[in-house]
């Protein structure tokens, strides 16, 4: 490249910078042509798409997400194209693409795109937020906690026919697995004519109440945190079921369909 100043041809050079990135402070090492007459620092397009790529790798390192090269090499090691593994994580080509070309992954994809590429992903995997099968022994525990939140049971064998306590634990679950990467409970959910909920929740509620959540792994502060601004942001019983109705991952689905882990990520009342 020529320096537009009539300097003549540039020098490229890799700089050290230090710029603050989606709220982090992030070190990188990006390349531009310098003019030693005049100072003037320019990328070509190239340049500049390869300065991005090398900025959005150095954020995803800091918070501990995937690089495009981690991803790529990963992809690689099983043998895959990009189709191949677009379908093994359940998302579009369009997806892989972006991520591998400098586009940041969120946290959930990022989990499965991990498990995806150790081979332990298993496509229930976004039936159950990436717990691998429900825990009644859990989900007595988390609707105990938000029990101790509201001030209330939230688990009533009278009310089956809308099941409050469902879309609590939906939440529940389904902020976990955006913010976590993990399901609270490994709860599936369903789109049902009241909202969605748990699958099967007729069969499982006298389970559940039978249940000894003495027995399940104690919820982590991270997990009590979320239960809690749920319940914060839903008070009650109408607040919770009017939110659920607005959200579009709900509407847009035919009665009994399933609602996936992979949809937290649209989700808007919370
Ligand atoms: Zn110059």
């Amino acid at each position: 490249m020529d320096c537009p100043n009539n300097h003549g041809k540039m020098e490229l050079k890799r700089l050290v910078k230090e710029v603050t990135f989606r709220g982090r402070l992030v070190k990188y090492r990006p390349e531009h042509f310098v003019c030693h007459s005049c100072g003037l620092v320019a990328d070509d397009w190239k340049l500049a798409a390869n300065n991005q790529k090398a900025l959005s790798d150095a954020y995803r390192r800091t918070v501990g997400l995937l690089s495009s090269e981690e991803i790529v090499e990963g992809r690689k090691k099983l043998g895959w194209n990009q189709e191949q593994l677009a379908k093994a994580a359940s998302v579009g080509i369009a997806s892989i693409k972006r991520w591998e070309g400098g586009l940041i992954q969120t946290k959930s994809m990022d989990a499965i795109l991990r498990r995806v590429l150790t081979g332990k992903e298993t496509l229930k995997d976004i039936y159950t937020g990436n717990r691998g099968g429900i825990s009644l022994q859990r989900i007595k525990l988390v609707l105990g906690e938000f029990g101790k939140a509201l001030g209330k049971k939230i688990l009533r064998s009278s009310d089956k026919g809308v099941l409050y306590a469902g879309k609590y634990l939906f939440y529940a679950d389904m902020i976990a697995f955006r913010e976590l990467g993990q399901s609270v409970t490994g709860a599936s959910y369903a789109a049902m004519p009241h909202g969605p909920q748990l699958d099967n929740y007729r069969e499982l509620v006298e389970s559940i109440q039978a249940a000894d959540e003495s027995e399940a792994e104690p919820l982590t502060e991270q997990e009590k945190r979320i239960i809690r601004r749920i319940a914060k942001t839903f008070p009650n019983d109408q607040s919770i079921y009017r939110a659920v109705h607005k959200e579009e991952v709900f509407k847009n689905k035919k009665p009994g369909e399933h609602i996936l882990y992979t949809d937290a990520e649209r989700l808007l009342e919370m």
